[in-house]
């Protein structure tokens, strides 16, 4: 048991929220605590991005907020405290500078989350963070003027305490949503939590054996109970269970199974719009086959053919016999394909969590709880979900600064 001076913070979780709260609490000469359950820091970080960590986006702060589907507005102050450019700064001034694709997607320069992850421990080391792994947390209680935590091996008091557990996707990594449940053992709200930025089951998928066709830009809508419920525009993938791709895994904190979207083949033209050219190409080509008018569409060949297959349109049929039903058939399938909403993809595959602690809950302006005084919470465990491009990684850092910042204040108030 080390019981003996209690720590001014102890942060549980060592992901990208937890380390960055540790490393600035901790520079101002807070004595700070990191409690990690697993072997090894930030196992979700090392694996974001597909190992190459897309930590921000180049896009203008102020419009981050519309990056959370709804719950962006919590963020301003934390976004405004620590910026997109802060972030970039804070790791080119430590020698690993940040760099952008055509998307504004940022990355590390060398593309490795693990030299991310190597900044974070070098200033929590050079902070004098006590970073402890292998100790998970098992529980947490509030005592007049500090909290005590629990781990298999000892028990530790500190003034305030930071819940930087993460969600509860993903698993393996260690986010298993413990921090939900400390939350609601101290008193604080928590939401119901489903998978967000997840794939979808399609069932039928007639496009399967198309696995790995992506659309550009592509245009699709959410049905449900045959009402359009949003129209969006993002990059599509086939796989071979149904639909992912950035748009689709943006899209997903709204869709439930059931629903249908409705994806369009046809880039940037509207239904009418694309009904309207093709009528002009067939018109201007009478002795043409219809397969030949569609692939002057930017629709590829393996999928041209599928369409008129499923349109129930012969492969040789000519657009002189090409029937006003055959036609109606083929723009529909070319701009709105209905395609069933079995499941989404579930926490193994989602990349992040809808839900969590509540907002209403706690303090945008120090990510203090309101209920509980001195108990903080940061990172993906409050109720966040970013789209991808390096949104959900800049909340864990802006919330895990300001929160850091809360503490050095009430620290220094005394
Ligand atoms: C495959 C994948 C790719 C991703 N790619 C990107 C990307 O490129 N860009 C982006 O912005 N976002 C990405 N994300 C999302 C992003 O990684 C997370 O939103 C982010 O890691 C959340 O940070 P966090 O610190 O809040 O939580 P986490 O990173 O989940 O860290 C929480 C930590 O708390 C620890 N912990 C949990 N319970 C306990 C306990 N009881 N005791 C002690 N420790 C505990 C866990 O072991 C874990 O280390 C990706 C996610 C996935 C799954």
């Amino acid at each position: 048991m080390d019981l003996t001076e209690p720590y001014d913070a102890a942060i549980i979780g060592a992901g990208p929220a937890g380390l960055f709260c540790a490393a600035c609490a901790a520079a101002t000469g807070a004595r700070v605590l990191l409690l990690e359950k697993n072997a090894d820091p930030g196992a979700k970080l090392l694996i974001s991005g597909s190992g190459q960590c897309n930590i921000t986006h180049t896009g203008e702060i102020r419009d981050f907020p519309s990056h959370y589907g709804g719950h962006g507005k919590f963020l301003k102050p934390a976004f405004l405290s620590f910026t997109n450019e802060n972030l970039k700064d804070f790791f080119r001034e430590r020698g690993l500078p940040v760099t952008g694709d055509e998307n504004g997607k940022l990355f590390p320069a060398t593309r490795q989350s693990a030299d991310v992850l190597n900044v974070l421990l070098r200033e929590c080391r050079k902070n004098n963070v006590d970073l402890r792994c292998g100790e998970p947390v098992t529980g947490v209680m509030r005592k007049p003027g500090e909290f005590l935590l629990t781990t298999p091996s000892a028990a530790y008091r500190s003034t305030a305490l930071v819940i930087a557990t993460g969600g509860a996707s993903y698993q393996k990594t260690g986010s298993t949503g413990d921090g939900y449940r400390f939350a609601g053992s101290l008193g604080q709200p928590v939401t119901a939590i489903a998978p967000a930025l997840t794939p979808l089951l399609i069932r039928p998928f007639p496009f399967a054996a198309l696995m790995g066709i992506s659309f550009e830009n592509a245009r699709f809508s959410v049905w449900r109970a045959e009402r359009k419920i949003a129209d969006y525009r993002g990059d599509v993938l086939f796989t071979h269970l149904g639909l992912s791709g950035p748009g689709i895994l943006d899209a997903s904190r709204d869709i439930l199974p059931g629903d249908v979207v409705r994806l369009s083949f046809a880039g940037a033209m509207t239904r009418e719009e694309f009904a309207a050219d093709l009528s002009r190409r067939v018109q201007g080509n009478r002795s043409w086959q219809v397969g030949t008018i569609l692939a002057g569409y930017p629709i590829p060949e393996r999928l041209n053919r599928k369409l008129l297959a499923l349109s129930e349109i012969p492969d040789d049929l000519k657009c002189d016999h090409f029937s006003a039903a055959q036609r109606s058939r083929l723009v529909a399938n070319c701009t709105e394909f209905p395609l069933a909403v079995e499941a989404l993809g579930t926490f193994s595959v989602a990349m992040a969590t809808r839900g969590g602690v509540a907002l209403d809950g706690v303090n945008p302006k120090t990510m203090e709880s309101k209920l509980v005084p001195g108990l903080y919470f940061a990172g993906e465990v409050l109720d966040i979900d970013g789209d991808t491009g390096g949104y959900n990684l800049q909340a864990a850092f802006s919330t895990g600064f300001l929160a850091a910042k809360s503490i050095v204040k009430s620290v220094k108030n005394g």
